[in-house]
């Protein structure tokens, strides 16, 4: 039987944020958070289910698990729902906070000087870098936190969650939709990867930032990879960083979360990180590119009969949902029906119908290919 222990825990307010390892230490590092979004509940349990089962396997290397990665927004209830997308406080989006270090535009301002870096390791081994970039990612996180002028709420999360991912190797952000069924972000380079999670649903990312937490997972080996090419020397972009979402917000399945785990641990399998392999079957996974991933907002406000569900295959010119119009009730024109613009897989709607004009109701996955 495996130890799992305690990693690290920290309190602000009276709000603690707890850490997991399990693993013999040696060989990659994996990170996995859940709920940054304080309403997206579902990876907690898998978390949960992952300890459980991780307990009786091998682990090469370590695993780093944070099961409520930002309590603040977890506790953040607006009557009966969790409101934990945004701050209250600065209404930031939980997920758009997180800071591209190794960005050359961000050297003045704290950031990693790769120039430098690239230039002092020019010659050395892969492994050498490596390890010597993780840990200049992790002070310039402890740096930051140490501001002698003090450090924003949401900032403060911010960099204490990249410098729990700033040695990892492998990350993953555990979120789910509003009502959606599985599906996963790939950086374009880890579509081979990505197979072995059997997502029935895959969006395949460009190498960009947005602020999101998987992108600043990534990003610094991005950077690295490219500033060293243009210095003349080729290393691989061997990082991997995902964000995993595990169907619908507000609510937990624990058989649901079983399935899940299999999913992540084939992955892992996959990695060489434990020897495992599913003894599921899943269906072929779908992916499209995330131009092809579209989103339909609601033409006008009104209430919303969803006349699909999230997994749905849908037709060019389907009904995907009737728009009741509410300075219209009681007449012929009363209802807008929201038709399909072409083929694609419903992967996720909105999960109340009260809709204002430009609410997301639909998200769609068009030109649908094998993964
Ligand atoms: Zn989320």
């Amino acid at each position: 039987m495996q130890k799992v222990e305690v990693f690290q825990e920290t309190s602000s307010d009276s709000l603690s944020l707890r850490v997991y390892e399990i693993g013999k230490k040696i060989g990659p590092t994996v990170y996995i958070q859940s709920s940054l979004h304080g309403a997206e509940l579902q990876g907690t349990a898998v978390i949960h289910e992952l300890i459980l089962r991780l307990k009786s396997i091998e682990v090469s290397g370590t695993i780093r698990l944070a099961p409520a990665a930002n309590p603040r927004s977890i506790n953040q209830l607006s009557g009966p729902f969790t409101q934990g997308r945004f701050s209250p406080v600065t209404g930031d989006n939980w997920n758009r906070i997180f800071w591209d270090l190794a960005n050359p535009a961000q050297k003045n301002n704290g950031g990693l000087d790769l120039k430098s870096f690239v230039s002092n390791h020019l010659n050395s081994d892969f492994l050498c870098i490596q390890k010597a970039y993780k840990n200049l990612i992790k002070e310039i996180l402890k740096n930051k936190l140490c501001s002698e002028y003090g450090v924003s709420e949401s900032k403060a999360l911010a960099y204490t969650l990249q410098g729990l991912a700033a040695d990892a190797d492998y990350v993953l952000d555990l979120h789910t939709g509003s009502k959606a069924v599985r599906y996963l972000y790939v950086p374009i380079h880890c579509r081979e990867s990505a197979k072995a999670f059997f997502m029935p649903c895959n969006l395949l990312v460009p190498l960009e930032f947005g602020n999101a937490f998987d992108e600043a997972s990534f990003m610094p080996w991005v950077h690295l990879t490219n500033t060293f090419k243009e210095a003349g020397r080729n290393i691989p972009l061997q990082f991997e960083s995902y964000t995993v979402e595990l169907g619908s917000e507000e609510t937990i399945s624990l058989h649901d979360a079983k399935v899940d785990a299999e999913r992540i641990l084939n992955w892992l399998g996959s990695k060489g990180i434990i020897k495992y392999e599913t003894p599921y079957s899943f269906p072929t996974p779908m992916a499209c590119h995330l131009k092809d991933y579209k989103s339909y907002f609601a033409p006008s406000g009104g209430l919303m009969d969803f006349c699909v569900e999230p997994g749905d295959t849908i037709n060019k010119g389907q009904i995907l949902g009737n728009l009741l119009k509410l300075d219209k009730i009681g007449t012929d024109s009363a209802i807008v029906p929201i038709q399909s613009n072409a083929y694609g897989i419903l992967v996720s709607r909105a999960s109340s119908s009260n809709c204002h004009s430009g609410s997301e109701v639909f998200l769609v996955m068009e030109n649908p290919e094998p993964l």
